[in-house]
């Protein structure tokens, strides 16, 4: 089989073509906006992987490429929420028009899709835990540009739940906080990326607001496989799974753990969102997945702690982070 995974430089992509690589041929395209050469560098002699330094908005390059490919992993789009409020217009752009041609090309060639997207589709709805088929997404006004990926991305859903009406195999999958090697504070994963760093540093630990927010952070490992489950499983297409830990924790509790892990003497402070992400954001203030759904039809659970992902995660960081 040979594989096309767009965003495959990037933080989970990278991760996924490493996985892919141990039985396919895998073709990388990324356009290093958020993703980094590093991530892929120890992949770039092996021969049955390709790596193409371009966006997927070049729709004669996705062409030949999807032309070529047997599966596609669709997982290049703009992450990050600090990203995507300091430019919402390229976040946009790239997020819907990129799956857009790649759900295209995928019709006219016939070609397995899976979309990656993101927990950010359900906002700020307290319907708790979060369930794929009932729980209603609540987002905030357009004038909040933090909205702008939650709309991106259910445009994409849209697009591909439209395609799979067509017939074809297409599948999504939402991502719920994913950490690991390779995280870097800029892209995705940036809470868990920007408290090791500052607990490594003996910088204070930036909690935003009172930290009681909460999330459910997931092991990279469990995001694979979670992610390769979704498209590789019979009778799983035209569906959308959670791919995430039901372990939640608060934003505070995450920097007392990382400053316990670290040893780190840093103090860990309360400051501002505006401060950080600007004027006007507004956080979601729990986020936990129902993983009823993967687990019935994809036979797909986390099973890395959060305790034993973010030990490997700073070790990573304390070899490959530049101080
Ligand atoms: N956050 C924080 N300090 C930071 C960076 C982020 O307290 O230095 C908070 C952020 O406001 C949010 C949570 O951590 O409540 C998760 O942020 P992230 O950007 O990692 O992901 P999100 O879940 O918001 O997409």
């Amino acid at each position: 089989m040979k594989i096309l995974v767009t965003g495959g430089a990037g933080y989970i992509g990278s991760h996924l073509v490493d996985r892919l690589l141990e039985e396919e041929e895998v073709c990388a395209v990324d356009n290093l906006t958020t993703g980094n050469v590093e991530n892929i560098q120890h992949n770039l002699n092996n021969p049955k992987f390709q790596f193409i330094n371009d966006s997927v908005l070049n729709e004669e390059l996705m062409e030949k490429l999807i032309k070529g490919c047997d599966v596609i992993y669709h997982l290049a789009a703009a992450v990050g929420v600090k990203h995507i409020v300091d430019d919402p217009l390229t976040s946009i752009k790239t997020n819907v028009k990129g799956t857009d041609i790649i759900l295209d090309l995928a019709h006219r060639y016939w070609k397995k899709t899976l979309i990656a997207s993101t927990s950010e589709i359900y906002g700020k709805s307290n319907q708790i835990p979060f369930d794929e088929h009932s729980t209603e997404r609540v987002l905030g006004s357009t004038k909040i540009d933090r909205w702008a990926y939650s709309t991106s991305k259910a445009i994409d859903e849209h697009l591909a739940f439209a395609y799979s009406k067509k017939g074809l195999p297409v599948v999504i999958v939402r991502y719920f906080n994913s950490y690991g090697p390779r995280i870097d504070e800029k892209g995705y994963g940036t809470v868990v990326a920007r408290f090791i760093k500052q607990a490594l540093k003996g910088r204070p630990i930036t909690v935003h607001g009172d930290g009681k927010q909460t999330r459910c952070f997931t092991y990279v490992d469990d995001t694979v496989r979670g992610t390769i489950a979704a498209c590789t499983t019979k009778g799983a297409e035209g569906d959308v799974y959670n791919i995430g830990s039901n372990y939640e924790t608060s934003i505070y509790q995450l920097a007392v753990l990382i400053k316990e892990l670290t040893g780190s003497s840093s103090e860990i402070t309360s400051t501002s969102y505006e401060s950080y992400y600007g004027k006007g954001f507004e956080d979601t203030i729990k986020r936990v997945p129902s993983i009823i759904n993967a687990k019935k039809k994809l036979k797909f659970e986390a099973k890395v702690s959060l305790q034993d992902g973010l030990k490997k995660t700073i070790e990573w960081c304390k070899k490959n982070y530049t101080f």
